[in-house]
């Protein structure tokens, strides 16, 4: 092993699990050691290089930005900014865009501002926050706090009050926690770290007719299925339901961090000059590179692209001998095993292809939206063969 994953043990804190591997470079679906090694990238970087690894367009357009301006603060407009601001409104439901820098920060913005907006139209009373059992919506105290995995808090707390948690699906439990104080409910159309869990769309119409009843926002956090992930530019338009706020970060710039709180304008007028801001947030460089990846990823041919791969890649897992259920939609793929997972991740390690596994028993794929036919066989080959070595 070399100096760079020798220094990193010594020098960074170690709250993450890696793998002593270093990356020195990425192409495409590649991800290359220092000693020239290639491993093939069912990551994409936990659903972030959307686009692959240096993707030539994105590179020319970072390096124009680069030498034009890379930060002004937000008391000025700059091109990029604007122009992705303008885009993202035109291809969903949205009216206006916040810029932030992380997933949790556009949670952050929508849970504020959905507090600001009961606060406004309804008094301080109306503040409580619904949302899911087995969520993920990062790391902050905010979406900490909204985040339904009880293992996270642990010494964390007190958290955020006033949010209560239902099980997913559960269309009792939701009309339940519904009350007058309700100020927004929370949802990942597809829980991701969760394990790759789809919400049905009877709960999610649901919790639309609920939020209307009682005057609540209904926010998702697209922030891993959003940027063409499912096969869809946004995966609420499988469900045909759409929001009041929406969280985007992770594929928004295939890399570079940043993220967007989108809102319809009766909701998102409440932030006001001072109620809410981020001095990096809209980075130029990072917006710039963002409207290339949206032009590409809303392209009709591309997305059917993306559903039919992960189609094919379904199907197939779901035959192989060891795979308890496959779940997902698009390129965000759950395989469930019938045993640890641990293993197969470790087996695919080995034959040099990443993949994560958010849950004991699950191996989620989540390749560059660009993977071609010939690297879903090759995987799903290996796939195979690694699970019949670890089953016997
Ligand atoms: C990754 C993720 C987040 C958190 O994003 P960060 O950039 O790590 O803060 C929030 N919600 C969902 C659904 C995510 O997948």
């Amino acid at each position: 092993m070399g100096y760079i994953v020798d220094m990193g043990r010594v020098f960074l804190a170690e709250n993450y699990k890696r793998e002593e591997l270093a990356f020195v470079k990425g192409s495409g679906t590649r991800l290359f050691t220092e000693e020239g090694e290639e491993y093939l990238d069912f990551t994409s970087g936990i659903a972030v290089c959307n686009l692959g690894h240096a993707h030539p367009v994105l590179v020319e357009e970072a390096k124009k930005q680069l030498e034009k301006l890379w930060h002004t603060s937000n008391l000025y407009y700059t091109e990029p900014q604007s122009k992705l601001a303008s885009l993202l409104v035109e291809r969903s439901f949205g009216d206006r865009v916040f810029f932030a820098n992380s997933g949790a920060e556009a949670v952050e913005a929508g849970l504020k501002l959905a507090r600001r907006w009961a606060y406004e139209n309804f008094g301080e009373k109306k503040h409580k926050i619904i949302a899911l059992e087995n969520s993920f919506h990062g790391r902050t105290y905010g979406a900490l706090s909204v985040t339904g995995q009880p293992n996270y808090w642990e010494g964390f707390k007190p958290l955020l009050p006033g949010v209560k948690f239902i099980p997913p699906n559960d269309l009792s439990a939701l009309e339940k926690a519904f009350d007058e104080d309700v100020c927004c409910i929370i949802l990942e159309p597809i829980q991701g770290e969760g394990g790759v869990y789809l919400l049905k769309k009877e709960f999610v119409e649901k919790a639309k007719e609920l939020c209307l009843k009682y005057n609540a926002l209904l926010i998702f956090d697209e922030i891993q299925t959003g940027i063409g992930r499912t096969g869809k530019l946004f995966a609420y338009e499988h469900l045909g339901i759409e929001p009041d706020v929406m969280c985007l970060a992770k594929a928004l710039a295939n890399g570079l961090p940043l993220s967007a709180m989108i809102a319809r304008e009766e909701v998102i007028q409440v932030l006001k000059p001072g109620t809410h801001a981020s001095t990096f947030g809209g980075n130029p460089v990072n917006c710039a590179v963002a409207v290339k990846v949206l032009e590409i990823v809303s392209e009709e041919p591309f997305l059917e692209e993306v559903s039919l791969k992960g189609r094919v890649l379904m199907e197939k897992l779901a035959k192989f001998q060891g795979v308890k259920e496959v779940r997902g939609k698009g390129l965000l793929i759950g395989v469930e095993l019938a045993f640890p997972a641990r293993e197969v991740y470790l087996g695919l390690l080995e034959k040099k292809i990443l993949t994560t596994t958010p849950k004991p028993n699950v191996i989620r794929l989540t390749p560059p939206l660009i993977i071609n036919w010939r690297e879903i066989d090759y995987f799903l080959e290996v796939f195979e063969e690694v699970l019949k070595k670890v089953k016997k």
